[in-house]
């Protein structure tokens, strides 16, 4: 089996093997933690059942209006991650995934934040669209709370 033809339009750094295989553990890991965090919520706001009866109603509408924005969170970042793995298996890991755009995401915003598919010029611009238009990364808040971008 020979080697595939590359054209040369990527980076080496994002098509090496290392680098790929490196954000591939930490993607399946991130995936790992946040299924866990998601079905930590089940019990609250499952399906079956009535919550547990919290006499508050007023404290119990707020934990539920908490654990609500919580998942919803958490399921936006989920999703990121899975579309990241997706990129990693279709070689388009670490481009842009702004089909105007294209451009490579830097490498150290993907160590920083492996789920990250948009360049930051992309996001910025997907938040303001989205009324989170505040500038301070709103989104990779989400998805990576501890990346520093
Ligand atoms: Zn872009």
């Amino acid at each position: 089996m020979g080697m595939k033809g590359e054209k040369g339009t990527v980076e080496p750094d994002y098509s090496n093997p290392a680098f790929l295989k490196r954000s591939r553990e930490k993607l399946e890991k991130a995936k790992t933690d946040v299924g866990k965090k998601i079905a930590s919520f089940f019990p609250i706001c499952g399906p079956k059942g009535r919550p547990q009866t919290n006499p508050d109603w007023g404290a119990e509408a707020t934990a539920q209006f908490n654990a609500a924005v919580i998942v919803q969170a958490l399921c936006v970042n989920l999703a990121a991650i899975l579309e990241a793995l997706a990129r990693i298996e279709n070689n388009t890991y670490g481009i842009c995934a702004n089909p105007l755009c294209k451009q490579q995401i830097p490498l150290d915003r993907l160590e920083a934040c492996p789920q990250a598919i948009y360049c930051i010029s992309c996001q910025h611009n997907l938040e303001q669209r989205l009324g989170l238009g505040t500038g301070h990364w709103v989104l990779d808040t989400v998805l990576c709370p501890k990346a520093k971008t």
